[in-house]
């Protein structure tokens, strides 16, 4: 059995590990979850943290004992180097409370790249962990959509940066604006994507702890994750009876399954591809052609397949990426806010606009 952490910060992050534990407690109502237990036989520890409370509070489905609140009068205002420093004030106190749950065999942080708290705590959060810690940690990154303006295009891009030089061991990539083709209003989209990331996560932990006819293991996972630039992301397919597994495996890479755009053939590095259901659906000749036609492209492809009896077949891609030119796109969007937010301070430095229009009335009395 393995013991497994996840960490969710800021909002974003402590959505997503709502999502998870709303799937691991079976979708069960807030009080049915103190009587069930989780769905997965791995040991799985969850810690939100967030300097808003109300984000705390929104948590439906995560106990409240796992819910860290770290005082900041109204958060940090997505300004990351308030962020940084409500993090070193508070890092004792985050620590002795992962350091309460015991130790693991993995950990994953989750956070949005661009917002305040999230952005701000994951990169020392990680960094502090990999000092106390031989576990490999994972981030879970999500990107902002590019029209949320100049502020979290540039916290994005630097918090990636500090991220990858957290002494990581690699970065798992979800993209709002890749993945607002599901649709719908904000609110609803991210219900979604936050339950697509859940589900991939949930998914690999409960391969990772299984029994295999072909075996991955944690092992193959970590030599996935240190393959290409440090860069990853999750392909999905869940398949219906009628589906051949060959098309489950093409759609779980293709743009529909995965969490960032990329085409995995051109741009991946290292896979695993993890196939569960019931043995009928598994067809090994169809498994291995697709996971071969991968393998020529990206180089080392791990197998894996789960027998479940009865269930229809799911299909589960993790991909490194040795290149992402969605990865560039964002960051040449991230120089350009950069740039604008530095001209908009200079402007407003050297003109003193606001400034100059009270400096008329210097020295000047109201004549009633
Ligand atoms: P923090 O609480 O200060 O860390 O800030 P947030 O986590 O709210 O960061 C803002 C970024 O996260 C924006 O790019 C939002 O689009 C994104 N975001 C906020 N909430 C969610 C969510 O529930 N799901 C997803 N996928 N993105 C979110």
């Amino acid at each position: 059995m393995l013991n497994i952490l996840v960490i969710g910060n800021g909002q974003c992050g402590n959505r997503i590990l709502d999502a998870i534990n709303k799937e691991a407690f079976g979708g069960k109502s807030k009080f049915a979850k103190f009587y069930s237990q989780q769905k997965y036989k791995s040991n799985v520890e969850t810690i939100a943290i967030n300097t808003a409370m109300n984000d705390l509070k929104e948590m439906r489905f995560t106990k409240a004992k796992d819910r860290v609140h770290i005082p900041h009068l109204h958060g940090v205002g997505a300004n990351r180097n308030v962020g940084k420093n409500v993090f070193e004030e508070n890092k004792a106190n985050i620590m002795r409370q992962i350091e309460e749950r015991g130790n693991f065999d993995i950990g994953f942080v989750l956070t949005s790249a661009s917002g305040g708290t999230g952005s701000s705590f994951t990169p020392p959060l990680i960094e502090e962990l990999k000092k106390s810690y031989d576990f490999p940690i994972y981030a879970v990154v999500v990107l902002p959509f590019r029209e949320e303006g100049t502020l979290y295009l540039q916290n994005a891009a630097f918090c990636l940066k500090d991220i990858r030089d957290s002494g990581v061991d690699g970065i798992i990539l979800a993209d709002n604006q890749f993945l607002k083709q599901i649709g719908g209003d904000v609110q609803s989209a991210y219900n979604s994507i936050n339950d697509m990331i859940a589900k991939r996560i949930l998914f690999l932990i409960d391969a990772l702890d299984s029994e295999m006819m072909m075996v991955t293991d944690l092992g193959d996972f970590k030599t996935v994750m240190s393959g290409g630039a440090g860069l990853a992301t999750i392909g999905f397919y869940e398949a219906d009876k009628g589906t051949p597994i060959k098309s489950a495996i093409q759609k779980a890479l293709s743009p529909s399954g995965l969490l960032f755009s990329t085409d995995v053939y051109k741009e991946g590095s290292r896979a695993m591809i993890i196939i569960k259901g019931d043995k009928s659906y598994l067809s090994i000749d169809e498994i291995s052609t697709e996971v071969e036609k991968l393998s020529s492209s990206v180089g080392h492809v791990f197998k894996g397949i789960i027998v479940r009896k009865g269930e229809t077949p799911q299909v589960l891609a993790v991909l490194t990426l040795e290149v992402a030119e969605e990865l560039e796109n964002l960051y040449s969007v991230a120089v350009d806010a950069i740039h604008q937010e530095r001209e908009k301070k200079t402007r407003i430095t050297e003109q003193k606009g606001v400034d100059r229009a009270f400096s008329q009335i210097d020295g000047l009395e109201p004549d009633y």
